[in-house]
């Protein structure tokens, strides 16, 4: 069992806003063994922590000042399969991408419309990932984690999960304490269900001259819509949409709709609906404003973007800013999605 602590390092490459800080010490976990020596190690106890998959959903504020377990648990396992499905169980530090593209290549359906995602497959179900109408509780089987108190490995079904828009138990009442190893997805063989209807899937399957449509044609037209759209986190730093779409109540609405009929919207039952919050902060003008080093991307308000040298605390100012802006405008309170540290 081979691991060691490394002193001081610099969290610049494991972070996708490219925040240039350190941590007083960061440990590589390969293996559920290496988590529970280190997890039960005096050196743990009463220590800060944090667990990094790809980094594609943080922001450091500041140094890290304690210990930073970088998942990197490898492996894919078939443990069933027949005609029509199959049961995959995949190591938490795999990229997410990269599942998505073997999926693909097996002709495993499930997980196309959530093609381009940034990270690993231990972190996809902490926000319960989403793209395109999918969410990765519609293919979501099980997981494994390891208790950060006790060291034992234990198992959560998808109600365990308690999965909701970007939300998670794991991101709730779980909050740290446990470290997801394994994830566990039950995916198609064949009759796929295609979801096209969302976003410019269809459009853009078109441009394709895509007549009857696969999951690969279904991954491919995702990635070029994430391509032409979102900013490369190799180019640009970034952890994707800053802020989670709010979900209001139809009275709430409708009272909005009165003053701003152009109001972006999508129903979530008969009492609520989903704003678009790229609209809101879109139409307060703060797509594409930059403040030297840093700003509101261009073609996306959602994603607020480093574009070199930028410290975590002005991104934050920055999300601060626009929450209050959009409070007092349209009365409704803008939840971070980037976890803060
Ligand atoms: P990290 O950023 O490393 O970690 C995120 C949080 O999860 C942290 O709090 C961390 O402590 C915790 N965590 C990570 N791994 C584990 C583990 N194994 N056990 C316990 N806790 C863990 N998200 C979407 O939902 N949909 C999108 O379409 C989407 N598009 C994106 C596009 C871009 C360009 C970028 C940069 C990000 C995007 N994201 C999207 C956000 C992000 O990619 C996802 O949330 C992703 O799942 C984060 O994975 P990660 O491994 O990078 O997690
Ligand atoms: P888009 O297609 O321009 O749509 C804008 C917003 O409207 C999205 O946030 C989406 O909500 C919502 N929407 C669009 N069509 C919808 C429908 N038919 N039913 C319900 N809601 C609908 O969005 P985009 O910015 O290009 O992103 C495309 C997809 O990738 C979205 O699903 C988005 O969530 C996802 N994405 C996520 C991140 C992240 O970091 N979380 C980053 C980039 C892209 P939803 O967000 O709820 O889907």
């Amino acid at each position: 069992m081979l691991f060691e602590y490394q002193n001081d390092v610099s969290l610049r490459p494991f972070n996708t806003f490219g925040m240039d800080v350190n941590c007083t010490e960061l440990c590589e976990i390969t293996n559920e063994d290496i988590a529970r020596k280190i997890i039960l190690s005096s050196k743990f106890k009463n220590k800060s922590f944090v667990i990094l998959g790809g980094g594609s959903n943080v922001l450091f504020t500041d140094n890290f000042e304690g210990l930073v377990l970088l998942n990197k648990i490898e492996g894919l396992y078939i443990l069933f399969e027949n005609d029509k499905e199959v049961v995959v169980e995949v190591g938490a530090g795999v990229g997410w991408h990269d599942f998505v593209l073997y999926c693909i290549a097996q002709n495993w359906g499930g997980v196309e419309n959530l093609s381009l995602i940034p990270g690993s497959v231990g972190a996809s179900p902490m926000q319960n990932i989403g793209a395109y109408g999918v969410e990765v509780k519609d293919v979501f089987y099980e997981l494994q984690a390891l208790h950060l108190e006790t060291g034992e490995i234990h198992y959560f079904k998808n109600e365990d999960c308690k999965f909701g828009y970007r939300e998670s138990v794991f991101k709730n009442e779980l909050k740290d304490k446990y470290l997801i190893t394994r994830v566990t997805f039950k995916l198609t063989k064949n009759n796929h269900v295609l979801n096209t209807s969302y976003g410019a899937i269809e459009d853009e399957l078109n441009n394709m001259g895509v007549e009857v449509s696969t999951i690969k044609d279904v991954s491919n037209a995702v990635i070029k819509i994430r391509q032409s759209k979102l900013p490369n986190p190799a180019e640009i730093g970034n952890a994707g949409s800053f802020f989670k779409n709010p979900v209001i109540g139809t009275e709430h609405l409708n009272h909005l709709i009165s003053l701003y009929p152009n109001i972006v919207y999508y129903p979530v039952n008969e009492e609520e609906v989903k704003v678009a919050a790229g609209w809101l902060i879109d139409s307060l003008g703060w797509k594409g404003k930059t403040f030297g080093n840093y700003g509101v991307h261009k073609n996306q308000a959602l994603v607020l973007v480093n574009y070199g040298g930028a410290k975590g605390k002005d991104i934050l100012n920055l999300s601060e800013q626009i929450i209050q802006e959009v409070m007092g405008k349209y009365n409704i309170r803008l939840e971070r999605e980037v976890n803060i540290y």
